[in-house]
């Protein structure tokens, strides 16, 4: 777990605003859930085989006795608050993104903590492939506005539950013929999950995965034309995407479409974020028979990809006003008040003392620009102005400094 401050933050705070802004448009609204949920609302969505909830939760006993988890994702508890609010009751679409702090007591390694950031996006009530095709859109126009490029979605389908049987009876089989060759886990999985093979990330079973039946092969109709359909929508927007028979995703609640979006700005094949249909998930938590299709993006990573590609987040440095002598200090707050209500990044030297002191502050916070303002320039109406890059100093009338320093408008 990790504090966060300064520039890796303002890297968050962008992506936050980049993802409200186009979300917003999208018509998405903002859900915030606890952080604490019950355990049940884990062990009947994410799945008791999954990682997650076998290996990584942090989980513990309440004062009043009841099973917690600090949430290791948003999904679940979004779904258990729509429907403990009743938000899905009609036919009608919801839309909703959520911004927050997960948990998982995972391994540690780059990129990955135990307490984390995602941001996702959430649609019920719509089971078209036109709904994905607009989610995954609006994904698109996100990671493009922060300035990630040669974006590829990877996509896949693992059918229905009910279409699924016919696919494990033929995984089965070929499991059967070289499972010597697969890794204790897997031998689990092929019992309780068959899909998980698929994704062991165990050199040796992807190896032996050569050849498998692949699921695409063996969906139901229904399932195989929605496929369809969302690659040529994919195909009309313009959305590179690849298909991986392997992928199914580490969550246990995906139907049909699972997909991940891959970016080559973060070294070869690596997943930025991933997702896919949920359809029984709402019913599976007790809620009505309600389609949905959602996402999620870990935060801290495109923070860290993002910092790598396009350097600093954008900002704009406060420039420093240092009023010299008591009158000054009056002038100053006044000054300083007129270029804030203007929307100048503007911090105030209000210590007092010596003008080295408040420069060599300057220096050391990464000033660009220092405004000094003492007795003489009070007299004469003016404030000295100091470009700390160039060490180039002049003088602008008072009048005249909130005009230069707003930022420009857009
Ligand atoms: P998941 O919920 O496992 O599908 O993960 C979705 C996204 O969340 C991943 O693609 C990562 O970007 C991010 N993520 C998952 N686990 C972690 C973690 N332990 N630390 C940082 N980011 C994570």
């Amino acid at each position: 777990m990790r504090d966060l401050f300064g520039a890796e933050l303002r890297w968050f705070q962008h992506i936050e605003e980049t993802a409200r802004r186009v979300f917003g448009r999208h018509g998405y609204g903002e859900i915030r859930t606890p952080i604490l949920e019950e355990l049940e609302v884990f062990k009947r969505s994410v799945g008791e085989s999954s990682d997650i909830v076998n290996k990584e939760m942090y989980q513990f006993t309440d004062k009043g006795g009841r099973e917690v988890v600090m949430r290791p994702e948003n999904t679940a508890g979004v779904v258990r608050a729509a429907i403990q609010h009743k938000l899905l009751t009609s036919n009608d679409p919801v839309l909703f993104y959520y911004i927050g702090q997960q948990f998982r007591y995972e391994r540690m390694q780059t990129g990955r903590y135990r307490q984390f950031w995602q941001i996702g996006a959430e649609s019920f009530g719509v089971a078209s492939p036109e709904s994905e095709a607009e989610s995954l859109l609006m994904l698109h126009s996100f990671l493009t506005e922060l300035g990630l490029k040669s974006l590829v979605f990877s996509i896949n389908s693992v059918g229905t539950p009910e279409s699924r049987p016919a696919f494990h009876a033929a995984f089965r089989a070929f499991f059967a013929e070289r499972a010597d060759q697969f890794c204790e886990d897997c031998h689990r999985r092929i019992e309780t999950n068959p899909l998980r093979v698929l994704d062991c990330k165990n050199e040796r079973c992807q190896a032996a995965l050569a050849g498998h039946p692949v699921i695409t092969d063996h969906l139901d109709e229904a399932s195989a034309q929605h496929h369809a359909r969302l690659k040529a929508l994919l195909a009309e927007l313009g959305i590179p995407y690849v298909e991986d028979p392997r992928l199914v995703r580490g969550l246990d609640y995906y139907t049909r479409t699972a997909f991940e979006v891959l970016s080559s700005d973060l070294g070869a094949q690596s997943a930025l974020l991933g997702g896919g249909r949920y359809d029984g998930l709402v019913k599976q938590l007790g809620g009505p028979e309600v389609p949905a299709f959602g996402w999620a993006i870990g935060l801290d990573r495109l923070a860290m990809v993002l910092q790598q590609v396009r350097g600093e987040a954008p900002h704009q440095a406060p420039a420093l006003l240092i009023p010299l002598g008591d009158r000054a200090a009056t002038e100053a707050l006044k000054l300083a008040r007129i270029l804030w209500d203007a929307g100048v990044p503007l911090q105030l030297e209000t210590r007092g003392g010596a003008l080295k002191k408040a420069m060599a502050f300057a220096n050391r916070a990464g000033i660009q620009t220092v405004l000094i303002l003492g007795d003489g320039e009070l007299e004469a109406g003016t404030v000295t102005v100091k470009h700390m890059a160039t060490g180039e100093q002049e003088t602008w009338a008072l009048g005249e400094a909130a005009a230069r320093l707003a930022p420009p408008t857009a």
